[in-house]
């Protein structure tokens, strides 16, 4: 039998909305290997007019250098007198170009995990077939915009109790949402083990997973393997896809305060925080990064995680079972994850180097308990298979 069809919505407004179309079509091919054949399409990029179709070159400025007016438009949209017609110009501007995609491919499913191509994607599809079933993989942890919940969506998947809550305040039909948790690698899912990974790793299409998995690699070995000290407590600084945030000056205060530690930072996409940070002269251990394929493993690697607070990052360290220090958050969007962490006991929020280095001297007190505690809670609040959770229920809406 041909391939059922499945159409995923994102766009690269950051590297969260592509890390969740990754990891459902790598968790698509793990649990069905020849039943879905996948295509991705950046909403933005693909069914845009310009200058709409340039959002995702100008996202890493705009929240970047202009983060307030980033947090004044989340907020200005979000309220019950502002959300109707936000979403209505949304689906006016997209529509056409989500019609367009839609007629090409031919789908017999289509998801979205991008707030903003979601209710146009869900109208065109329904004007084209209504009987084609549309699902919304939310990828915000709590308190997540009214706009996600803006598509009349067959099914709507959610990463925590927060969010489910979130959508039931905005009108949306509880019995079709499902809370499952965010779509992380699936390197990360207990059910994907190292000898069924190689093969599959090959051909996965999930830049997360195109090198061996190595799930239960002990972080000695694991932290050897990857260049670094074996024994030292490791610290990873991380700002999303993009290499957002003040990393630097956080790294440099922890070299500077001469802890023992290494630190590992990865700029993303950032080359010129990558030139700088390679360029710098450090007192300790420093490993630099740029984009990396392997996020798992490094996680795996590292006892703290130091990032903004990305929702995808987030997950994913807790389905590592690593404590976080968030130095920071987008205005509006990435609130809500702050509240999600602090009130999960998986970390803190300490927004300047120096409240970092306090922090991080604070725990490495003999006998301090809070690093096993905050280990534990992630271990409890993480979903490391969600993947999978989330891809068996799509399934079921086309069979
Ligand atoms: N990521 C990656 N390699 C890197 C940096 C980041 O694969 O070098 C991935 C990371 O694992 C996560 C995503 O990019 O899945 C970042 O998503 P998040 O929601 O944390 O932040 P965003 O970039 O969307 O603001």
């Amino acid at each position: 039998m041909a391939p059922r069809r499945i159409l995923i919505f994102f766009s690269d407004t950051g590297g969260g909305h592509r890390a969740a179309a990754n990891a459902l079509t790598e968790a698509f091919h793990f649990q069905f290997p020849t039943r879905y054949e996948i295509n991705k399409v950046d909403g933005f990029k693909e069914c845009a007019p310009f200058p709409l179709s340039q959002i995702p070159a100008t996202y890493f400025p705009l929240t970047t250098y202009t983060p307030q007016l980033w947090g004044g438009l989340f907020h200005s949209s979000n309220s019950r007198l502002t959300l109707p017609p936000s979403a209505a110009m949304d689906d006016a501007l997209l529509r056409r170009g989500c019609a367009r995609v839609i007629r090409q491919r031919k789908p017999d499913l289509v998801v979205s995990v991008h707030p903003l191509i979601n209710r146009a994607p869900c109208n065109a599809l329904k004007e084209w077939n209504p009987y084609i079933p549309f699902a919304t993989v939310v990828t915000d942890l709590f308190d997540v915009h009214g706009m996600w919940f803006s598509a009349a969506a067959d099914l709507m998947t959610v990463p925590t109790q927060g969010a489910f809550d979130c959508g039931v305040r905005w009108g949306f039909p509880p019995e079709r949402m499902r809370v499952v948790g965010q779509p992380i690698a699936l390197q990360f899912a207990p059910q994907f083990n190292a000898s069924s990974a190689a093969p599959f790793a090959a051909q996965a299409p999930n830049q997360n997973a195109n090198q061996a998995a190595a799930p239960n690699e002990p972080p000695r070995a694991l932290r050897a393997r990857l260049g670094l000290q074996p024994e030292t407590f490791t610290l990873l600084l991380v700002g999303g896809g993009e290499g957002m945030g003040p990393l630097r000056a956080i790294a440099r205060a922890l070299d500077a305060a001469q802890l023992p530690i290494q630190l590992v930072i990865i700029a993303g996409r950032n080359e010129a925080l990558r030139a700088q940070l390679e360029h710098d002269a450090w007192r300790g251990p420093v490993n630099v990064q740029g984009f990396v394929n392997n996020m798992p493993d490094w996680l795996r690697a590292s006892d703290i995680v130091i990032t903004k607070a990305g929702p995808g990052t987030i997950m994913e360290a807790l389905a590592a079972g690593k404590p976080l220090i968030l130095n920071g958050n987008l205005p509006g969007q990435e609130e809500g994850n702050v509240t999600f962490v602090e009130q999960s006991g998986v970390g803190v929020l300490r927004t300047t180097p120096e409240a970092i280095v306090k922090q991080i001297r604070d725990w490495l007190v003999p006998d301090n308990r809070a690093i096993a505690q905050m280990q534990a809670n992630a271990r409890r609040v993480a979903r490391p298979d969600a993947a999978l959770e989330i891809v068996k229920l799509l399934d079921a809406l086309i069979h």
